[in-house]
């Protein structure tokens, strides 16, 4: 069973920025093959469990460059309609968990935007506001009896943001497979977490042009590894494209079928250990047709079709 939590509000961003809603609007008609739930307006809470993965400082900056349509940072502009896309991505990710607890077998999609992964717990930075992934995992080993939690990135760009979140933590198992070297810069294989998350963190770094096939029998390897060492309750998933051959941010040599290749290895984790809970977020994805054409795979696969 896959599901569909979409939101009222898809935001935007400045003219030219390759992370706009227009990514949104690519894959629209892929999303509305399945069974959607639309979110009119965040949570009322919302940032009161935001808060318990990002400092409070960070959350009230994020608030206020928003009202202003200020910048985070160089590549991380924002509006008052990027604030509200971000509160309810937020909101998604808490309403996913709570489905998924209730619900075995349930498989989620969440087409979030702004992204999530490179938000950390005191910065956002590289398009993303708040780290929607990062909020679900911790909501789910926290609160949801979901422990542990395996979260599977497989965006090209290392997802430093859940990285430092979880790096000290030995409920939230991080594995990352990415591009290196490539922006944000961090993601060495030597980064295996410390104090109780010593081992919990995976990073799986890839050179530019590596051969597809290669690069897929990597990432199933580790994926086994990593899967028996966490021996998750729930799967998320930090959905980026942009390893696809056509994305202009980065230089790795995925096809669409790859990624659905990929999602049967997750779900195959999430049947295992997992009774059979998924959750996947989209992160990252810059060339409109590669991005619809890499989701529909995705999803088909979550799906099971
Ligand atoms: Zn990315």
């Amino acid at each position: 069973m896959l599901r569909i939590i979409t939101s009222s509000t898809w935001g935007f961003a400045r003219l030219g920025h390759p992370e706009s809603a227009g990514r949104l609007e690519a894959i629209r008609p892929i999303l509305e093959k399945y069974p959607q739930e639309l979110l009119e307006s965040p949570h009322p809470n919302v940032l009161r469990h935001t808060a318990e993965v990002h400092s409070e400082r960070m959350v009230r900056r994020a608030e206020l460059r928003s009202a202003e349509s200020g910048d985070l940072d160089p590549d991380t502009p924002t509006s008052p309609a990027t604030w509200r896309a971000a509160l309810l991505a937020q909101t998604a990710a808490l309403l996913a968990v709570e489905e998924a607890a209730r619900e075995p077998g349930l498989r989620l999609f969440l087409p979030t935007r702004p992204p999530g992964h490179h938000a950390t717990r005191q910065q956002s930075m590289g398009f993303c506001l708040f780290n929607h992934i990062a909020l679900a995992a911790h909501h789910a080993a926290a609160h949801c009896a979901l422990s542990p939690v395996l979260v599977v990135d497989f965006d090209v760009h290392h997802g430093n943001g859940t990285q430092d979140i979880f790096y000290t933590r030995g409920d939230v198992f991080y594995f990352s497979m990415h591009q290196y070297p490539l922006y944000p810069g961090t993601g060495l294989a030597h980064e295996r977490g410390e104090g109780e998350g010593e081992g919990w963190t995976r990073n799986l770094p890839v050179p530019p042009g590596t051969p597809r096939r290669q690069q897929m029998a990597f990432f199933k390897e580790v994926l086994g590894e990593v899967s028996a060492s966490a021996r998750p309750r729930l799967v998320l998933v930090s959905a980026g494209f942009d390893a696809h051959r056509a994305d202009p941010l980065a230089n790795l040599l995925l096809e669409a079928e790859d990624f659905g290749e990929m999602t049967r290895e997750i779900v195959a984790v999430a049947d295992k250990y997992a009774d059979g809970r998924i959750i996947s977020f989209l992160e990252g994805g810059y060339d409109p047709a590669a991005l619809r054409e890499s989701v529909e795979t995705h999803l088909a696969a979550l799906a099971g079709d």
